[in-house]
């Protein structure tokens, strides 16, 4: 393995994400250029990104959390020392103490690991760029979210108690295959599956939000009934929030390459199947979805139904958001999530949702305040519908709108038979 100590001159994505539904980061950043873990799947590896020998010439960005630094306050953000001086807030006449805090800008969530490279990698026992990082943040009380397949996540366990005392911490493992034998070959250099099981319980007893993304699950060795259901009952057992399953992409090029050449060794019962899937070479890796052995994410929300755990990723209340419109953004981009990956619903019918969704981030008035001044509709351009189920969610914290669509969903009767037609012979 190959470590070479470079110097990053940007850290942080340039776009500001709005209304992301999969991990809830507004910006994101790699501590490292290439990861050790040598996941298969990786998406890392393809030209896309341009980083040559992905998973064996690890690139340390030494300067990393001096650049965050710089960033952040060039944002608008200022550090601890300097937050100090909110405590004169208190002091100031009213009207001056709102003026001030509308010059701050909004609390964003920093996705510290789980870009294109996991920030608990082997290099990380030695460099500690990832735990310069999370203290960085801590200092300027930014919430971050953090997704490794690594236990050492753990040697920062107080920091991250810390930081979610101050801020917010989301901790997610990438755990996609419940056999260790399977788990070994796929993504051969991250924890095993039972560790790190065992660190998100951890994680969890400590009091840190986090939950399961599975995924990607790879057709025909993942999307089988006894691994999806395996891993959510360990995730359940595991104390997680939720587990997220999702499908794979791969792209042309090298990633598509290395994996079907493990493929073609390891499980070669399999190679002809899975090379069908991506046989039109999409640009952006998206498989043809009839010849997929399952529709992951239906059968996943049918097994989180038969064990009792959320299938969606949780977006938290983060501390400067106002209960009511947490609760009506979370509906939202619940609503978006099921029509687009999971019913295959065209955009024009998310669109809405995902656009006040998007109005909500950003951030508008109390929306109770709004309702009962009579406001809503005006304020936020919304159709009669819309505000319809705005008002149901502020009254009764449900929405009739997105249980009827997951009322849509098949019986999970009828997935398990889809298991049994569609094994191994819809190619
Ligand atoms: S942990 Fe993530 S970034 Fe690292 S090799 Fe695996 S898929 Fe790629």
């Amino acid at each position: 393995m190959l470590y070479e100590c470079i110097k990053a001159k940007s850290l942080l994505s340039k776009k500001e994400m709005l209304a992301e539904g999969w991990f809830h980061v507004n910006r994101s950043l790699n501590a490292y250029r290439g990861c050790e873990h040598g996941c298969v799947y990786c998406d890392g590896m393809s030209e896309y990104y341009h980083v040559d020998d992905f998973t064996t010439h690890i690139r340390v960005k030494k300067n990393a959390p001096e650049i965050l630094r710089k960033e952040l306050k060039k944002l608008g953000y200022s550090s601890q020392r300097e937050l100090e001086t909110e405590t004169l807030w208190s002091f100031l006449p009213d009207g001056d103490a709102k003026q001030l805090a509308m010059r701050l800008p909004r609390r964003i969530v920093i996705g510290v690991c789980g870009g294109v490279s996991d920030g608990y990698q082997p290099a990380e026992k030695e460099y500690k760029i990832t735990q310069q990082i999370l203290e960085t943040l801590l200092d300027f009380r930014l919430p971050a979210t953090i997704l490794t397949k690594s236990k050492l996540v753990l040697r920062d366990l107080d920091l991250l108690k810390e930081l979610n005392r101050a801020a917010f911490v989301n901790a997610m493992f990438t755990i996609t295959l419940h056999d260790d034998g399977a788990r070994k070959i796929i993504e051969p250099r991250a924890s095993s599956t039972p560790d790190r099981f065992a660190a998100l319980k951890e994680l969890r007893r400590a009091g840190i939000p986090g939950g399961v993304m599975a995924t990607p699950i790879v057709p025909w060795i993942g999307s089988t009934y006894e691994n999806m259901e395996g891993l959510a009952r360990d995730a359940k057992a595991a104390g997680a929030e939720f587990i997220l399953f999702g499908g794979m992409t791969l792209k042309p090029g090298r990633q598509k390459e290395h994996f079907l050449s493990v493929i073609g060794k390891r499980f070669p019962e399999y190679l002809d199947k899975i090379r069908a899937i991506y046989a039109d070479d999409n640009r952006y890796g998206i498989p043809i979805w009839r010849r997929l052995p399952i529709n992951t994410m239906l059968v996943g929300h049918q097994i989180c139904k038969k064990v009792g755990i959320r299938d969606r990723s949780v977006r938290h209340l983060l501390p400067s958001e106002s209960e009511a419109n947490y609760r009506v953004l979370g509906i939202l981009l619940d609503i978006v999530f099921y029509q687009r990956y999971m019913l295959g619903k065209p955009w024009n019918v998310s669109r809405p949702f995902y656009e006040l969704s998007v109005k909500l981030e950003r951030g508008v008035e109390n929306l109770v305040l709004l309702r009962d001044a009579g406001h809503l509709k005006e304020r936020l351009l919304i159709s009669d519908e819309m505000e319809g189920i705005v008002q149901q969610v502020l009254e009764t914290g449900s929405c009739d709108y997105l249980n009827q669509l997951l009322g849509d969903t098949p019986e999970e009767s009828s997935v398990e038979r889809a298991f049994i037609i569609t094994d191994g012979e819809n190619l």
